[in-house]
């Protein structure tokens, strides 16, 4: 059977996956209209554990700004941030985001029949992934009666130290203190506790859910990934996100007991470094598909595995694993990581995503995926786009290069 004639099996849960995403986007928009309830929008590796704690809903611009890039609108309304300075070589979740703000359109309105995300009383932000969210925040700041309030950890850090840990506890100490101050609100240390047990819960059966890829065939690859996320972004903190993943981690071990894979007679295994191509993650999923190539594992997917919480202080748990994440680290841990993530999936080749506008999460830029290829021998192609804005990425011209990468995969077997 050929690849092309092979047939995908769909991951079942995916229809469960679509009804939570409404009940919770649904949620959001009555807690937004109502006032006895408070939503805050947080970065995604941002402290959302303390604001569920402290009762607030929580929105993740970042997913809007991928659901924008996603659905392709990105490009038509990137010009409309640029109109009012923003450059268009920053961030394209940012800029398409702040596009679909000025427009008054949004995706949120076809899929969930919502005029949009719904407006905050609390922006909160850890710049521990970037910057640019604190200006993004900013924006959404000024145009809304919304307190902005974040934290700057310490970031490109190669060893995790107490201390870096037990400064950036305090830095959330005072966030909490600022929230407390702002909303008349006091945060219960036990529901805290229980909070993180819960996000911690998540993200350890997100990480299990992961491993899935290690078998073979892989029971999901990348691009199923990216879709399965969505709660450990989104609902982390909650039981909701739990049950999802038991139930998909239930049904990835039933295909890895039946034999069955993302992709039927699974040739090579690739491994994703940097941020997902919405715009194309379909084209791109159906060519691997036709190569019989699986992509097993990713730095991206991974950013949300965190280190289980031990019971002890949630603080000191939000702080460590807020900056241990790949993104926050220097060049010689990231690469410590790569080795490893290559090892556990045995991965044939890697892929580096040179992502225009996310220099942050792009890391072909100061000579990694060459000493990769070298020190590592592993194969490397570093491929140019972006993770929205479809102005940066040659569809032609990356389905040839991939078809390259994976003849040389093959020149390698011989
Ligand atoms: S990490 Fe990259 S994509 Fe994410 S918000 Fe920052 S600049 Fe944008």
């Amino acid at each position: 059977m050929s690849a092309t004639a092979a047939k995908r099996i769909k991951i079942k849960s995916q229809e469960r996956l679509g009804a939570l995403m409404r009940e919770h986007f649904l949620d959001l928009d009555e807690a937004a209209r109502d006032p006895q309830r408070r939503v805050a929008w947080c970065t995604s590796v941002g402290p959302c554990e303390i604001l569920t704690a402290m009762g607030f809903e929580t929105y993740f611009p970042e997913n809007h700004g991928a659901l924008l890039g996603a659905r392709r609108v990105s490009h038509e309304l990137i010009p409309r941030a640029v109109a009012i300075g923003y450059c268009a070589e920053s961030c394209s979740y940012m800029t398409s985001d702040i596009g679909s703000t000025l427009a008054g359109v949004s995706p949120l309105t076809e899929a969930f029949g919502i005029d949009g995300p719904p407006n905050p009383d609390l922006l909160v932000y850890s710049t521990n992934q970037c910057r640019e969210v604190q200006d993004w925040w900013g924006f959404h700041g000024r145009r809304t009666d919304a307190a902005v309030m974040g934290v700057c950890p310490p970031s490109h850090l190669g060893e995790v130290t107490r201390e870096h840990v037990a400064f950036v506890s305090g830095l959330l100490e005072r966030l909490v203190e600022k929230i407390e101050h702002r909303f008349g609100a006091t945060l219960d240390r036990d529901r805290l506790k229980e909070v993180v047990a819960l996000s911690s819960r998540a993200s350890a059966l997100w990480r299990q859910v992961l491993d899935t890829a290690r078998a073979r065939p892989a029971a999901l690859t990348f691009f199923d990934g990216v879709i399965h996320m969505a709660p450990v972004i989104l609902m982390r903190g909650s039981q909701k996100a739990i049950d999802y993943y038991e139930t998909l981690l239930a049904e990835l071990n039933q295909r890895i007991a039946d034999g069955v894979g993302g992709i039927p007679e699974e040739r090579f295994r690739i491994y994703w470094e940097g941020m997902p191509i919405w715009p194309k993650v379909r084209e791109l999923a159906e060519k691997f598909f036709d190569l019989r190539t699986v992509v097993a594992a990713s730095t991206y997917c991974n950013s949300w595995a965190f280190d289980e919480y031990d019971g002890g202080d949630p603080i000191e748990w939000m702080a460590r694993t807020s900056i241990e994440i790949f993104i926050n680290r220097d060049e010689v841990s990231k690469q410590k990581f790569l080795s490893e993530m290559f090892n556990r999936f045995e991965i044939d080749g890697a892929i580096f995503h040179n992502a225009r506008t996310c220099p942050n999460n792009t890391n072909s830029r100061f000579g990694m995926a060459q000493r990769v290829r070298d020190e590592m021998d592993m194969p490397v192609l570093v491929l140019d786009g972006d993770l929205s804005d479809v102005r940066f990425f040659s569809t032609a011209q990356t389905m040839t290069n991939i078809e390259a990468f994976i003849e040389q995969l093959e020149e390698c077997k011989r």
